[in-house]
């Protein structure tokens, strides 16, 4: 094909080329032994029974159109979380409610504000908008909220925070959240990605509704993928305020949830035991792991999160990569983070004991050798 030709076709809008697809964490490795998946930070004691029953029900439906106002999810979510029902809208993954925030919200011209280490998706979502990422970086692995505010401009449209953080599992307390507000013109909309809420044990930690519920120019997203174990669902929702709520409604696909997702998702918020037994599984396991680490001499970012951001030293034999390449070879799949900035480091979910064991013991070889 010629230029001529070339340019002749239909173009996708300015910013779709700029994005940089995302790539998932491998989920196999195309060997027949045993493999752990610990790079796409699943749930290892996985979906609560009670939500399994509840999908299992839906095959009696599939021939009808799912809820589109998701009456049983938002019902359950709002009584679950003491919200209002009204200003909760659910979403396919968390991913496409922060989409449909940056088509509603930006246009050709307009900034959106996030870090380095933030998650991927702000970047990819703000582009295919037509608008320009503005990066900042963080001060180390902690989101710098005065960089932040040095930032913004009369442009700046959305400043997306990931609280706690991935791939740093660091958080901001609330204080902090509440100096990054104070500080934005109120035409700015402040969305804090809270995918990992539910792990944290800090009591100066908080998610963001009361802050939702004060103010006009805040939104919280969460999650089912992470705590509930659902993420082949796609299950995500956001509490804010009317107006956007109102906005986003608009421009979201009308059955933008599936009748399985809202029957699963509205059972499992609803199961207070296993969202219990889940934290405190990974509150023990991070612990454990964290120590194990740091006996082999690695550097491990201190997390509030179901995963661990590990340091490998910079030398060519056991780098990150090395490292990475040398646990697959016994079945451990971790994630590389170079393109969170984290060239030197691997993500590590937290897994099932038989996996956080096998990890070290490995890592133990792999360091002596
Ligand atoms: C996993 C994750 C999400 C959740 O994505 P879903 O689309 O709901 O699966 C959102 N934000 C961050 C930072 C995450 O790590």
């Amino acid at each position: 094909m010629n230029d001529f030709e070339k340019a002749q076709r239909p173009t996708p809008k300015a910013g779709v080329m700029d994005i940089a697809a995302y790539v998932p964490g491998k989920a196999t490795l195309g060997g027949a032994n045993k493999v752990h998946k610990l790079s796409a930070n699943e749930s290892p004691l996985g979906a609560s029974p009670h939500a399994v029953e509840a999908y299992r029900t839906t095959e009696h439906y599939l021939s009808s159109y799912p809820d589109g106002e998701v009456m049983a999810l938002r019902q359950a979510i709002a009584e679950t979380q003491g919200l209002n029902i009204e200003n909760i809208l659910c979403g396919n993954g968390s991913d496409e409610l922060l989409g449909l925030l940056c088509q509603t919200y930006l246009a050709a011209g307009d900034e959106a504000v996030f870090t380095d280490h933030g998650f991927l998706i702000y970047k990819i979502q703000t582009l295919a908008a037509g608008a320009k990422p503005v990066i900042v970086k963080e001060n180390d692995t902690v989101i710098d909220v005065d960089a932040v505010l040095a930032a913004i401009t009369d442009r700046t449209k959305i400043v997306f925070v990931t609280n706690p953080g991935n791939p740093t599992g660091t958080y901001l307390p609330f204080a902090e959240i509440n100096r990054l507000h104070a500080g934005l013109p109120k035409h700015v909309l402040l969305v804090l990605d809270a995918a990992y809420a539910e792990y944290v044990r800090k009591n100066d930690y908080e998610a963001g509704v009361a802050l939702v519920s004060s103010s006009d120019n805040v939104v919280m997203t969460r999650t089912f993928s992470k705590i509930h174990g659902l993420p082949a669902l796609r299950i995500g929702w956001m509490y804010a305020p009317a107006h956007v709520t109102d906005a986003v409604n608009r421009v979201r696909g009308p059955f933008n949830m599936n009748s399985a997702a809202i029957a699963a998702g509205a059972a499992a918020i609803r199961d207070r035991n296993h969202v219990q037994a889940s934290v405190e599984f990974n509150t023990q396991w991070s612990q454990w792991l964290s120590e194990a680490f740091t006996k082999l001499g690695l550097k491990v970012t201190p997390s509030v999160t179901n995963f661990l951001l590990v340091h490998f030293p910079d030398t060519a034999n056991k780098s990150a990569a090395k490292a990475d390449e040398y646990l697959q070879s016994k079945g451990y799949i971790l994630r590389r983070v170079t393109s969170y900035g984290f060239p030197e480091a691997l993500r590590m979910s937290i897994g099932s004991e038989e996996a956080n064991r096998g990890v070290i013991a490995a890592l133990e070889e792999f360091l002596k050798s």
